[in-house]
Order: structure tokens, then C-alpha cells, then sequence
């Protein structure tokens, strides 16, 4: 089996609306080997939402190609790309998007449940991945009752707790103050390689970039 786990090759994305076109990705190639960290760093509305969109299968490209696992997420259909993504993907986002009306565990807990895992099984597996991130204590809590670094954490241990191949996190520091972003970020970091999952995070922060494996920047749609 190849080393890369995600790719893309000559991918690039133009939204359409109406007669208006804006060409966003320009003939992006990527390769994110097995476990590795990589950022991409990128001025606002240089495209890098949409790449990881593209990247993660929750939007499709104009032209161009991505490989997840050695499978092309495209040709699949919806059930397929779906559970391709429930069992190969993480996401995090700049807001932390847990459900306001359940605990940390649950909210932990949900991507175990979506694939009908028993629930007393998915909350143990839940509670074990809250304890790694810090907030074995808070497991109880609602999203309302953490602090921001806190659900920064709790949407850390959703992306992870199904063990998956990679984690597409979007700006997952960005709504942190400077010391927590850098607290989170390292939990990451950390999490990334005692798991062994693939990360590819997008950062404002060229500091943060700096402590991942490699970082990449995307200038109005090239990433290089
Ligand atoms: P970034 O995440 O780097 O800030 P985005 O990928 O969100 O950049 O956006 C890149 C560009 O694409 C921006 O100019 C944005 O306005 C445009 N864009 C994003 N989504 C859409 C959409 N659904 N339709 C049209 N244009 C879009
Ligand atoms: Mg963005």
C-alpha cells in the first residue's frame, strides 16, 4: 500500500454563479504521506477552504483529481463518499460546530454513533479521547459551559476518536487568543503524532506552520 494517504493532482476549482465565474484553486498537486503534519499558510480568500473542502470530499472540483486511501472520493456515490469520509476523515473548524444541545462526550461521541456504534460503547470511546485532549473532567459539560480553548479541544477529540487516517482542520486555532492557540495547536501536534494520523491544517500564524512538518503556502489559488 502507497505511503500517501491523501493527494491531489492538477486540481482546480472555479465557482459559478450565474454568469459569474471565480477561479479559486489553480492546478494544485499535494501529497500527504501516512502521519504526516502539514499547514498551509494563506492570506484570507486565498483558497484554502475550498482546498480542503475539495481535499475532503465535501465539495467537488472543476477539473483535477484527489486519491483518498488510493480512492478517487469522486466516483463514488454519496453513501460510499460518505462513509469513505466518516471512516478515513477528521474535520475541525475555526468554530468548533458542537451541537449547543449535548454534553462534550456526546458531541464526542457522535461520528461513533452516525456508524451505529452501541451508544454505551461510543461514550466510553468518547470519554477515553476527552481524557487525552484534557477535558476528562468536562465530559458532562455543554458546549455553552467550556471555554473556547476547551471546545477547540472537544471538536480536537470528534475528529480523532474514530482513529482516522487524516484530520482536514480549517483554521482550528483561529478564534484563540495567541496563548491558547499555541496550547491547542501543540495538543495537536502531539495528538497528530502519537496517533499517527495525517493532519493538514490551515494557519494564518507562520509560527504555528513552523512546528509542523512541513508548510506549504497558497498565493491566490497555487499552492506551492
Ligand atoms: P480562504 O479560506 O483562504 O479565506 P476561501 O476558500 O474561503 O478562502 O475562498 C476563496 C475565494 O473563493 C474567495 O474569493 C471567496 O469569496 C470565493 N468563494 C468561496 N466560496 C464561494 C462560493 N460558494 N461561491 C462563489 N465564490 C466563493
Ligand atoms: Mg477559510
Amino acid at each position: 500500500m502507497s505511503n500517501i494517504i491523501l493527494s491531489a493532482k492538477n486540481l482546480s476549482k472555479t465557482y459559478l454563479s450565474g454568469q459569474l465565474q471565480t477561479p479559486v484553486l489553480s492546478a494544485v498537486n499535494f501529497e500527504l504521506s501516512r502521519g504526516e503534519i502539514v499547514a498551509i499558510v494563506g492570506a484570507s480568500g486565498s483558497g484554502k477552504s475550498t482546498l480542503l473542502h475539495c481535499l475532503g470530499a465535501l465539495d467537488s472540483p472543476t477539473s483535477g483529481e484527489v486519491r483518498l486511501l488510493e480512492q478517487d472520493p469522486f466516483l463514488l456515490n454519496e453513501t460510499e463518499r460518505g462513509l469513505l469520509r466518516n471512516h478515513q476523515l477528521g474535520f475541525v473548524y475555526q468554530f468548533h460546530h458542537l451541537l449547543p444541545e449535548f454534553t462534550a462526550a456526546e458531541n464526542v461521541a457522535m461520528p461513533l454513533l452516525i456508524r451505529r456504534m452501541n451508544k454505551a460503547a461510543a461514550l466510553a470511546q468518547a470519554q477515553a479521547m476527552l481524557d487525552k485532549v484534557g477535558l476528562a473532567h468536562r465530559s458532562q459539560h455543554k458546549p455553552s459551559e467550556l471555554s473556547g480553548g476547551e471546545r477547540q479541544r472537544a471538536a480536537i477529540a470528534r475528529a480523532l476518536v474514530t482513529n482516522p487516517a487524516c484530520v482536514l482542520a480549517d483554521e482550528p486555532t483561529g478564534n484563540l487568543d495567541r496563548k491558547n492557540a499555541g496550547v491547542v495547536f501543540d495538543l495537536m501536534l502531539e495528538l497528530a503524532r502519537d496517533s499517527g494520523t495525517g493532519f493538514v491544517i490551515v494557519t494564518h500564524d507562520t509560527d504555528l506552520a513552523a512546528r509542523c512538518d512541513r508548510a506549504l503556502r497558497l498565493d491566490f489559488g497555487v499552492l506551492s
